[in-house]
């Protein structure tokens, strides 16, 4: 921990990078200037089916499986960047900055549901030989950390769905366990819990991971995202 918190000050006082979109900042500026003005914030009151503000929902209250989910920003603009960097970068800023803005959301939006602790979407073993680290467990740590809720790294990747195509057959086959597991020991019966992904789209893999928290008797499944996916409004440019 006094390690990490040596390298985030050092990274402070070497470089002035914006930490959404990395470019070059003056001396005291925090945010680059086209962050600033074009930054996706979702503002106002949000469909907590979709994650989007009520002006942009298009998901007529589709039903999944979590009870919730937010996130401070649409996937676009500035934001993309962040979340690439995110994912091929890791240990820059990008995790600490988004997760900073997902616990300001917590706060707000989810104030009153006392958690239990907070997971994140798992990476399958292939996944894992791939890639230095997963994303979405670097923003859970942040938000661990910000929140003071308890990080439980309790989910596992069984396989990885080649497409979602053959992730619908195996659901009418039955095969309701899907690709998600909650790991062996792990108990997460009566639990309320935050779970937390990088990006949500159609919000299937948080359903997946919701399904079986539930099914190993989770309480409820609340989600939080960095950014969420939403049609532009018609009249938009
Ligand atoms: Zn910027
Ligand atoms: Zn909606």
């Amino acid at each position: 921990m006094i390690e990490k918190i040596k390298n985030d000050l050092l990274w402070l006082a070497f470089t002035n990078h914006c930490p959404y979109c990395g470019s070059l900042l003056g001396k005291d500026e925090k945010l680059c200037k086209n962050c600033l003005e074009n930054l996706p914030v979702i503002k106002g009151e949000r469909c907590t089916f979709c994650g989007a503000g009520k002006d942009r929902c298009s998901c007529k209250k589709h039903r999944l499986k979590y009870d919730g989910v937010i996130a401070p920003f649409y996937y676009e603009d500035g934001v993309c960047e962040c979340i690439r960097r995110l994912k091929f970068r890791g240990k820059d800023f990008a995790a600490y900055t988004l997760a900073k803005d997902m616990a300001e959301c917590v706060e707000k939006e989810y104030g009153g549901i006392g958690f239990d602790f907070i997971t994140f979407v798992p990476f399958s073993l292939r996944q894992k030989a791939q890639r230095p680290y997963n994303q979405s467990e670097l923003l859970a740590q942040e938000l661990s950390s910000f929140t003071k809720i308890p990080l439980k790294n309790c989910l596992v990747k069984l396989y990885d769905s080649s497409t979602q195509h053959e992730t619908e057959k195996n659901k009418r086959r039955g095969n309701v366990f899907g690709i998600y597991d909650v790991k062996n020991g792990a108990d997460v019966r009566n639990k309320t819990v935050l779970l937390v992904d990088d990006i949500k789209t159609t919000g299937a893999t948080l359903s997946e991971c919701a399904v079986i928290l539930k099914i190993r008797g989770a309480k409820a499944v609340y989600c939080v995202t960095a950014a969420v996916s939403a049609k532009k409004k018609k009249n938009s440019t």
